[in-house]
C-alpha cells in the first residue's frame, strides 16, 4: 500500500503506532476522546468497527456522545455547491434546516484578500500549505488536509482536493458555467460507451434556467445543439490575447465564442456587478461572482430556518431498525468530541468523495456494506474530467504595451467541443479554456522561470529588461475532457487507516484508460496548432503516448464525480433519479456523487442544478406526507 500526501496518517492496525497519533499534530485531546470514535453508539451496531490491536480497544468504554434533543426536518451535510442549494431551497419551502459543515467560518466582506498586491506580502504570494493556488486565494484545503489523509493503491494516483470552510470549493472555484447538453446524458445509447442517464437534459433544463436566473452568469447565444443556451447576462469584451486567440481558431475552423460564467456583469437580485479587479480566486468582497455563502447561505439565513455548525466533521448516518436514517453523527474538531443530532431527512454534500466515505462508513448489523450500498457501487464510476495545458510564447505580443486587460478573474472566450467523436478515434469531447496575457500584477513564480523563454535566464538588468520583454505574451490553452468510467477507478474505506478524528479514510484506485490518452494527443496536437498559427512556440515539446501525452493525474482538474451513481436499477446504481438512496428513502445526494457521466462541461453548474431539482422533491414529498 502506498500512503499518500502528508505526514499524518493514523494507523488502526499494525505496530509500532503511537497510543494517539493525533498527539502528533500537537493539538490532539487525550486517547480517550480521539480514539473514542469507536465506542458502541447504539448497542451493538458498530461493533464490527472496533479495531483489533490492543492501544485502541483500550479507549473504547471512555467515549460518551452528546446527543441533541431537537428533531431537525433536514440535515445537510456541507456547505459547498450542493449544500447551499439545499438550504436556500428547503429553508425556502419552510423546512427547519440543520447544516454540518467540517470547517470554520470565513466571511468573504472581511477575510478576502480582493485588493491585495503581491508586494504587500513578503511571500509575494506564494502558496501555503492550506493555499496551495497561492496565499491570497479565497479556499482554505488542498491537495494535503492536515490530519485528514487518504491513501492510493499501489502504482495508482488519484489527487484529492478539499475544503475546509463554510462554502467549501465554491470560494474560488473558477466560475465557468456549462450546462451540459442532450447527448451527455445519453452517451451510451449514441456511442455504446459508459452508461446512459435516467434524466434527459428536457428534466433538467427548467432548474438550469431557474439556476440562470438566481444565480447570474453571462454568456451569448450561439445555438450550438449540445451546449445549450441560456438565460445570460451580457459576456465582456474579448481582450487583446483572445481577440488574437480567436483570430486563429476562425482559420482553424474551431469555434471560438464568448465564455460563460457565473459572474455579474450586470447587478442582479440585490448584489453588484463586477468592478473587474480580475481575483474571483480570492473570493469577491462585492459578491459580484457565485459562492454558496454570498447566493445560497445569505438569504438561507435570512429565513431564520437554517442552522450551521462549523468545524463539525460528519463521522456517519445513524439509522434506526427500520432502516430509516434518524440523523448524523459528527465529530466536533475544535474539543475533539462526539456528537449526534437528529434529523427527518439527510441531504449528503460533503462532496462527491466524501459522501460516499460517510455512507461506506455508515456500517450496520442491517447495513454491513455500508448504508445505500447494496448494490455495491458506492465509490464506484468515479471520474475526474481529463486535463492538461499547453503554454506558447507569441512574439507579437512581446515588448507589449501596457494596456487595459481589466475584466472578471477568467477567460473572456472560451471554445466548446467542435468536432464530430464519430469521425475521431476517442469517442468523447474535451473543451478549451484559454488564457495569457498581462492579466494581474506579477508575484510569486511569475511566468514559471524566465529561462524558458531566453533559453538562459539572467540577473541584474538583463533580467529585468527580459520580465518587460516576455510578461504578457504568452498564451496557454488547458484542455477540460470527458472521462469514461473504467473499471479500476474508484474509492473505498481504507481498513487500516483512520483520520486525526478516528474516521476510517478513503483508499483510491485510479488510472485513465485508452479513451482518455487519445483524446489528451488530440488536444495537444490542437493547441500547437493553435500557437503556430498565431505565430508563437509552444514552451514544452511535445509528450510522448507513455507520458499519456501530458494528463493530469485523475483527480487533478477537481471534478471528481459519480461515486454514488443515480439510476433505475437498484442493483446497479445507489441513488434514483431524485438522488434519492435506493435503500433509505430518507438519504439524499446533492453533490457530484450521483453523476451517470461526467461530461467535459465542468460539473459544478450540474450539481447546482440537480441540488435544486432533488431539493424541490424533497419540499414537495414533505408537503404530500410522504417523507
Ligand atoms: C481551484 C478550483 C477551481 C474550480 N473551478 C471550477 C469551475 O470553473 N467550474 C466548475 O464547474 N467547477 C470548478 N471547480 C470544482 C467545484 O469547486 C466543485 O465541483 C464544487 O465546489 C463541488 O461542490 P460540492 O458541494 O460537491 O463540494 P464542496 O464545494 O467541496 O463543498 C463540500 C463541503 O463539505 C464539507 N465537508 C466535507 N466532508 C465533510 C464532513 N464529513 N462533514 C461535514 N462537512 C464536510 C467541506 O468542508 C466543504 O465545505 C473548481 C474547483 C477548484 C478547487
Ligand atoms: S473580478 Fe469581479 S467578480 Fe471577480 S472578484 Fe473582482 S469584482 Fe468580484
Amino acid at each position: 500500500m502506498i500512503l499518500s500526501r502528508g505526514p499524518t496518517f493514523f494507523y488502526r492496525a499494525g505496530a509500532p503506532r503511537h497510543p494517539n497519533a493525533a498527539a502528533a499534530l500537537g493539538t490532539a485531546p487525550p486517547p480517550a476522546q480521539l480514539l473514542g470514535a469507536f465506542a458502541p453508539r447504539n448497542g451493538s451496531r458498530l461493533s464490527h468497527t472496533l479495531p483489533k490491536n490492543r492501544d485502541l480497544t483500550y479507549s473504547v468504554t471512555a467515549m460518551q456522545i452528546i446527543r441533541q434533543s431537537k428533531t431537525y426536518d433536514v440535515c445537510i451535510v456541507g456547505s459547498g455547491a450542493g449544500g447551499g442549494m439545499a438550504a436556500k431551497v428547503l429553508c425556502d419551502a419552510g423546512a427547519d434546516v440543520l447544516m454540518l459543515e467540517a470547517g470554520g467560518p470565513w466571511d468573504v466582506e472581511k477575510d478576502s484578500k480582493m485588493s491585495a498586491w503581491a508586494y504587500d506580502s513578503p511571500r509575494r504570494g506564494a502558496a501555503t500549505p492550506d493555499r496551495p493556488f497561492g496565499e491570497f486565494d479565497g479556499c482554505i484545503g488542498g491537495w494535503d488536509v492536515t490530519g485528514e489523509p487518504y491513501t492510493q493503491a499501489p502504482g495508482e494516483r488519484f489527487d484529492w482536493f478539499r475544503a475546509r470552510m463554510v462554502g467549501g470549493r465554491t470560494n474560488h472555484w473558477g466560475r465557468i458555467s456549462l450546462r451540459m447538453g442532450p447527448d451527455d446524458f445519453k452517451g451510451r445509447s449514441l456511442d455504446g460507451v459508459g452508461d446512459d442517464w435516467p434524466i434527459g437534459y428536457d428534466d433538467i433544463k427548467p432548474y438550469y434556467d431557474k439556476l440562470d436566473r438566481l444565480v447570474g452568469i453571462f454568456g451569448s447565444n450561439e445555438g450550438i445543439r449540445n451546449e445549450p443556451d441560456g438565460v445570460f447576462l451580457p459576456p465582456p469584451k474579448p481582450r487583446c490575447y483572445e481577440l488574437m486567440i480567436k483570430q486563429a481558431a476562425d482559420t482553424l475552423g474551431i469555434t471560438c465564442i464568448p465564455s460563460r460564467l457565473s459572474i455579474l456583469t450586470k447587478p442582479l437580485n440585490g448584489r453588484a456587478a463586477c468592478h473587474y479587479c480580475g481575483q474571483c480566486g480570492r473570493g469577491c468582497a462585492t459578491h459580484s461572482n457565485f459562492s454558496s455563502p454570498s447566493v445560497l447561505l445569505a438569504p438561507a439565513l435570512k429565513t431564520g430556518r437554517l442552522r450551521i455548525i462549523t468545524n463539525a466533521m460528519a463521522r456517519e448516518v445513524t439509522t434506526d431498525e427500520s432502516g430509516m436514517a434518524t440523523g448524523v453523527s459528527y465529530v466536533n474538531t475544535k474539543d475533539r468530541r462526539d456528537y449526534a443530532v437528529r434529523a427527518r431527512i439527510v441531504v449528503l454534500a460533503a462532496s462527491a468523495c466524501e459522501s460516499a466515505r460517510l455512507l461506506l462508513n455508515s456500517k450496520s448489523g442491517r447495513f454491513p456494506d455500508g448504508l445505500a450500498n447494496s448494490s455495491g457501487v458506492v465509490g464506484k464510476y468515479l471520474t475526474d474530467s481529463t486535463g492538461l495545458t499547453v503554454t506558447g510564447y507569441i512574439p507579437k505580443l512581446a515588448n507589449g504595451v501596457a494596456h487595459n486587460e481589466d475584466g472578471v478573474g477568467g477567460m473572456h472566450l472560451y471554445m466548446p467541443w467542435w468536432l464530430d467523436n464519430k469521425k475521431l478515434d476517442f469517442p468523447r469531447g474535451y473543451h478549451v479554456e484559454l488564457g495569457g496575457g498581462r492579466r494581474g500584477a506579477p508575484g510569486y513564480g511569475i511566468m514559471g522561470g524566465i529561462q524558458r523563454f531566453n533559453g538562459v535566464g539572467g540577473y541584474g538588468k538583463s533580467l529585468k529588461d527580459d520580465y518587460r520583454k516576455y510578461y504578457g505574451a504568452t498564451v496557454y490553452f488547458s484542455g477540460r475532457g470527458e472521462m469514461v468510467p473504467n473499471e479500476k477507478t474508484s474509492c473505498e474505506i481504507d481498513p487500516n487507516v483512520v483520520d486525526a478524528y478516528g474516521i476510517p479514510v478513503l483508499r483510491f484506485h485510479a488510472g485513465f484508460g485508452n479513451h482518455e490518452i487519445l483524446q489528451a494527443k488530440h488536444m495537444q496536437e490542437t493547441f500547437r496548432e493553435i500557437i503556430h498559427e498565431m505565430g508563437g512556440t509552444p514552451l514544452s515539446p511535445m509528450p510522448s503516448r507513455a507520458s499519456e501525452y501530458g494528463l493530469e493525474p485523475v483527480g487533478r482538474i477537481i471534478h471528481e464525480v459519480g461515486t454514488t451513481r443515480m439510476g433505475s436499477n437498484p442493483q446497479t446504481s445507489v441513488v434514483n433519479a431524485n438522488c434519492q438512496a435506493h435503500d433509505v428513502k430518507n438519504v439524499f445526494v446533492a453533490d457530484g456523487g450521483p453523476f451517470v457521466s461526467n461530461a467535459h462541461k465542468n460539473c459544478t453548474w450540474t450539481i447546482l442544478a440537480l441540488a435544486m431539482r432533488t431539493s424541490e422533491y424533497i419540499a414537495q414529498q414533505r408537503n404530500q406526507g410522504t417523507l
